[in-house]
């Protein structure tokens, strides 16, 4: 058995080994904590005062059954925006929270027409609120995390509402380093016309498609790259169907963002070790490794980095990480300059883990929840021996701490019904 000293180096890297997320929503971010403390804050009943009940309540941490279930999530997240102002501290939290998993460059996608939804809000206000997040979040994390926004338009609320948050975005293009396309996934190229007046602008493309097993078709891949100007795609796995659509992802170097575990829990794939980034990977493909909603789905990261190392079937090296993460650097929206600095400053170490993110002392708690998940996946390894009482408090500290069991995702039940999407 490690010793101790050890476990806790070993488990570190995690979190410490630098990171560049593309591929994650502000609304799906949220803590836990505040989810609980704005119904309270606000007045707006809780259906319960058991944890558990309330986490299930929030959050989607297991394969949702339907589409009604995530629907459901959204609604409940959306109810704490009838005090916009809100959008300020959870925006600054959020950036906290993604410096203290590693991430040095943070692509932070959101939606106008979901946040403003039935309180009818001005966009530009809400844009207000989350950019003097942004700036407070950075100025505490000293500012070494680089933060760009993407708009988002979802598809599936009409061309009204896609006309608006298009010109939103070109109004605002100053503001946004990138346009995506996000809902549940339809046919994006009803929208061609505002998708050639977002790229006329000179505004970034990546759109959503072909996520999950039932709407997620491979042509909308397809679609999105060849009519859409999209040089992204979030998610993109199921192009593995099609050999021509996967090809074609191929040839042009089109850069899929991959979210193993939102796949699972959204019951994309069967299993995080079913997931294809394996396969993208050795075949060349350009990838990188996301979140998607982290919050809503009680995962970090650096969760996301634990996983892959250690599933036998996926078995990610410190090197391949970096490799994916020079891949991220060159797909991202941000400005030149930044991306150059970004590697420069944290990707230039020939030891993928010779320059580490310095671990704050912002969240001392991220640490102990770290330290409890290295104690479940052990105890998962070894099933014969007995947890301690230390791993015992480790393991409460974790599901208060809102940190997703890896047990879940390496052992998942097989689920065959098929849902929409990670969002909305
Ligand atoms: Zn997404």
């Amino acid at each position: 058995m490690p010793s101790t000293a050890d476990r806790k180096a070993e488990n570190n890297w995690y979190w410490s080994i630098p990171k560049v997320e593309l591929h994650c929503h502000l609304e799906g971010s949220i803590r836990f904590s505040r989810l609980i403390n704005e119904y309270v804050r606000q007045g707006i009943a809780l259906p319960t005062d058991d944890v558990p009940a309330q986490r299930d309540f929030f959050l989607i941490e297991t394969p949702v059954p339907d589409l009604s279930a995530f629907v459901d999530k959204f609604d409940h997240i959306h109810k704490i925006f009838a005090d916009l102002s809100v959008l300020e501290a959870i925006t600054e939290e959020v950036i906290e929270d993604k410096f203290n998993e590693g991430v040095v460059m943070f692509e932070m996608r959101w939606a106008p027409s979901y946040i403003s939804g039935s309180f009818e809000y001005d966009f530009n206000d809400i844009l207000r609120y989350i950019q003097r997040g942004v700036a407070k979040g950075r100025a505490k994390c000293d500012n070494k995390i680089e933060v760009g926004m993407i708009c988002i338009a979802v598809g599936a609320l009409g061309a009204e509402q896609f006309k608006k948050t298009a010109d939103f975005c070109i109004a605002n293009k100053d503001a946004f380093i990138a346009f995506d396309i996000a809902g549940n996934e339809v046919n994006a190229g009803q929208y061609k016309e505002y998708m050639d007046q977002l790229h006329a602008a000179g505004v970034n493309i990546t759109v959503h498609a072909a996520e999950d097993r039932v709407a997620g078709k491979p042509e909308n891949a397809i679609i999105a790259v060849e009519d859409l100007h999209a040089t992204r795609i979030g998610h993109g796995i199921q192009t593995e169907k099609d050999p021509a659509a996967f090809k074609t992802i191929l040839d042009r170097d089109i850069h899929l963002e991959l979210c193993p575990s939102s796949n699972y829990v959204t019951n994309s794939v069967d299993s995080v070790a079913d997931h294809p980034i394996r396969r993208f990977f050795d075949l060349g493909a350009n990838i990188s490794l996301n979140t998607d909603d982290p919050g809503l789905m009680a995962v970090d990261l650096p969760h996301e980095y634990k996983l892959l190392h250690e599933l036998p079937s996926l078995h990610f090296t410190p090197a391949e990480f970096k490799d994916m993460n020079l891949k991220a650097i060159e797909a991202s929206f941000m400005p030149k300059h930044i991306k150059d600095k970004v590697r420069d400053t944290w990707f230039s170490h020939k030891d993928p883990l010779g320059i580490a993110v310095p671990l704050p002392d912002l969240q001392p708690a991220k640490q102990v929840a770290a330290a409890a998940v290295a104690a479940a996946v052990a105890t998962a390894a070894a099933p014969a021996a007995q947890p301690s009482v230390q791993q015992k408090k480790e393991r409460k500290t974790r599901i208060a701490e809102d940190v997703l069991s890896p047990v879940e995702g390496m052992q998942p039940e097989r689920k065959k019904e098929g849902r929409r999407c990670c969002c909305f």
